[in-house]
Formats: structure tokens, C-alpha cells, sequence
């Protein structure tokens, strides 16, 4: 069976775990401080403050851009549905503008068009670690002095070309970023997340609100030599990410650049592989971005029926997923008229994501590409449909 992903975990995450429990300081302390450190470093931030996920690193930084109750947000639909209920945790409403069809990202001129005077910030996605076009979009959100938030979930290690230079996503002057380290990711900490800001008053509003509002933290007093007591100024909440979590992600980080090439390899290979699938398209960068390639998202021919396709690859032991799903179709977000998103839906629809990660072998991957031929070639009825037929007989 080839699954969907595996994380990359080895003895350096092991280790890393032993340290902590043996130092017997297990929530957010001096781990977390060099996480927070060195994922900035990696990323080209000058802040970075570490929380429980992306989840409630994207509710943050929305609570830090002042958004709240009867604000409207732009976003996309074709997303996780965290990046939508994020918003709603603020009390605020997410509009859904539709993507472009090649890079799967927020199309900037449908953003454009959805400002209006109840909008107070853009919350783009970098979908599948794609960098989204965050020339044309930053230049938007600034023409209309709307704050701009990334969902970097899955962007870890995502280069985009910005004035002519490369740099990380979240690594952007006056960027504010999420990402995420659930093990789908392309880092894991089992959860986790961070924020990355280039503002200091930001940061430290992050700090407090992810602590419940504790203007000094237990760490602090704990080391002190004098008596120090807290104060809580403001509500906050208990979105911590632990020195468990964190020891585990900085033995991720240091492989990252490994991580990110063996991911970009694979890439390059089943854009080889699927060159001569008829129909099938194959995802691309535009020459501005270079993807860490979180996921990898191809679109069947029209003809294919995406269920079947899928399921005659699971009977052939390879498990896809379909595309990313539309937001505005499950029930809390389904009010409204949609008619507009139609390249989200298509998305959702015509496509699905293959098997990558580092550990995916070249023959694995040729395995892949056989069973996705077969499947495309394959009688509408798949041999799981005909199994109880046979077990009857
Ligand atoms: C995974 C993901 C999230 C949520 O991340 P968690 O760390 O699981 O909370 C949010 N947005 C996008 C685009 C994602 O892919």
C-alpha cells in the first residue's frame, strides 16, 4: 500500500523527545524560545511566535489585525476549513473570491472586485505549499489599506520571487504568516503551528493572547531570583504549542532544505511520468514561485469520473485524495450565492492529490502513474464493486 503521506521522523526526533521529558520542563520553555528562533531564521521573519496549530495561529493573527465581530474577510473557498473558521472564531464573516485554475491560488483580479466597505483584511492561501501571487494581491490589499494575512499551512520551505528576489514565504516585509505542523505538512510536530510577523507590537500581542493574557510568563517566574506575580490585562487563550512539540520540530527544521529537495525531485519526476497520460494536466510553477511541493494536485480528463479513478487506484494499493475541498459547500458556510466559484468547484471535482513525500521511491512512483493509467483505462464498474457479486456466487 502506498498512502496518501508519511511523515519523515528518524532518531534526531527521538532524541530530541528524550532530551525534554529528561529536562522535565514539558510545555512552552526554552525549546519553544529555539524553535521560535531558528523557524525564523529559516523563514527570513523577524518575529516568530510558536502556538498549539495553524488553527489558532490564523485566529491570532486575525485577532492582532483587529478583526472582529461584523468584519468581513476575503479569503478562498478552496481551502482547508480552518482557514474559514478562524474568521468565524473572530466573530467575523469570510467572503469567498474564486482561484485561478493553474495554481490553484486566490485570483487577484476576483479579489478586487469583492472589496467593499465592510471588508478589513484579505487572508490569502499559499495552497499545497504553491506560493499564491502575492505581488498583485500585497499591492491590492495596500491600495486599499486592508491588512494582509498569509495561511502558509502548508509553505513551509515555498519560495516566491518578490522585487526580483527570492525569498521564503513568510519572510515578506510586513508579512504576517500561519503555518502549520500537522503531520500532512511538509514539517510535523505532530500539531503545532507559528506565526511570523515583522512587528514587534504584533508579536508581543501574540504572545500574550496565546498565554491567556499572563503579562509574565511561568518560565519567568521560575527563574527569577525575586518574587514576580502576573497579571492577566486582557482575555486571552491556552494555545501553547510544548517543549515536546517544539524539540521535535527543530530536528525537522534542520532537514528541511533536505526535506524541501527531495520533495521537488519527486515533483519533477511524475511531471515526467504523466507527460504522456492524455488529459491529465500535471501542476506548474509559475516561473515567480518555487513550491515545496506539499501536495501534489493533478487534473483528471474531463471525461474521468474522479470517485472511480479513485477508487481503482485504492484497489490498486495507491491512495489518493480527492482536490482541495470547496469551504462553501459544507453546511456553516453554504448561505449565499456562490455561482461565482466556479474554478474552486472544479477543482474540487476533477482533481486529486497523488502519494508524495520523502520517503516515495522512484518505482513507487512509477507504481503510481501505472495505477492512474489502468484507472483512466479501467470499465466504469471497479473490481471493488464487483467483489460482493463474486463472494455471493
Ligand atoms: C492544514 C491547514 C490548516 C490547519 O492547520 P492545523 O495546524 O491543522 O490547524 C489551515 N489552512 C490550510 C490551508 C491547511 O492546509
Amino acid at each position: 500500500m502506498i498512502p496518501i503521506t508519511k511523515p519523515d521522523l528518524g532518531p534526531d526526533e527521538q532524541e530530541a523527545v528524550c532530551r525534554v521529558v529528561g529536562s522535565g520542563w514539558l510545555t512552552q520553555g526554552a525549546e519553544v524560545a529555539a524553535f521560535e528562533q531558528e523557524f525564523a531564521a529559516c523563514t527570513g521573519a523577524a518575529r516568530a511566535c510558536a502556538v498549539s496549530n495553524c488553527t489558532t495561529a490564523l485566529h491570532l493573527a486575525l485577532l492582532a489585525h483587529g478583526i472582529g465581530p461584523g468584519d468581513e474577510v476575503i479569503t478562498v473557498s478552496h481551502s482547508f476549513i480552518a482557514t474559514a473558521n478562524a474568521i468565524r472564531h473572530c466573530g467575523a464573516e469570510p467572503v469567498f473570491v474564486d482561484i485561478l485554475p493553474d495554481t490553484f491560488n486566490m485570483d487577484p483580479a476576483a479579489l478586487a472586485a469583492a472589496i467593499d466597505p465592510h471588508t478589513k483584511a484579505v487572508l490569502c492561501v499559499h495552497q499545497m505549499g504553491m506560493p499564491c501571487d502575492l505581488t498583485a494581491i500585497a499591492a491590492i490589499a495596500e491600495h486599499h489599506d486592508l491588512p494582509l494575512i498569509e495561511d502558509a499551512a502548508c509553505a513551509i520551505g515555498s519560495e516566491i520571487r518578490l522585487d526580483g528576489r527570492w525569498q521564503a514565504i513568510g519572510g515578506r516585509a510586513g508579512a504576517t504568516a500561519c503555518f502549520s505542523f500537522h503531520p500532512r505538512k511538509v514539517v510535523t510536530t505532530g500539531d503545532g503551528g507559528m506565526v511570523t510577523t515583522s512587528s514587534q507590537t504584533h508579536d508581543q500581542l501574540l504572545r500574550l493572547l496565546r498565554q491567556h493574557g499572563m503579562s509574565i510568563s511561568d518560565k519567568a517566574r521560575h527563574e527569577s531570583p525575586q518574587v514576580l506575580t502576573e497579571a492577566y490585562p486582557i482575555v486571552g487563550y491556552n494555545y501553547r504549542l510544548t517543549d515536546l512539540q517544539a524539540a521535535i520540530g527543530r530536528a525537522q527544521l534542520r532537514r528541511l532544505p533536505d526535506l524541501v529537495a527531495r520533495r521537488r525531485a519527486l515533483a519533477a519526476g511524475y511531471a515526467l511520468r504523466l507527460a504522456d497520460l492524455p488529459g491529465v494536466v500535471a501542476p506548474v510553477e509559475p516561473e515567480w514561485a518555487r513550491s515545496n511541493w506539499q501536495s501534489y494536485c493533478i487534473r483528471l480528463p474531463a471525461a474521468a469520473d474522479q470517485r472511480q479513478v479513485m477508487q481503482s487506484m485504492l484497489d490498486q494499493g495507491i491512495a489518493t485524495r480527492r482536490g482541495i475541498m470547496c469551504i462553501h459547500r459544507e453546511p456553516p458556510y453554504r448561505a449565499g450565492e456562490h455561482r461565482h466559484l466556479i474554478h474552486s468547484e472544479q477543482a474540487q471535482d476533477g482533481c486529486i492529490l497523488l502519494p508524495l513525500y520523502p520517503a516515495l521511491t522512484e518505482s513507487e512512483q512509477d507504481q503510481v502513474v501505472a495505477a492512474l493509467r489502468r484507472a483512466l483505462h479501467s470499465p466504469a464498474r471497479s473490481r471493488r464493486l464487483e467483489e460482493p457479486v463474486e463472494a455471493a456466487a
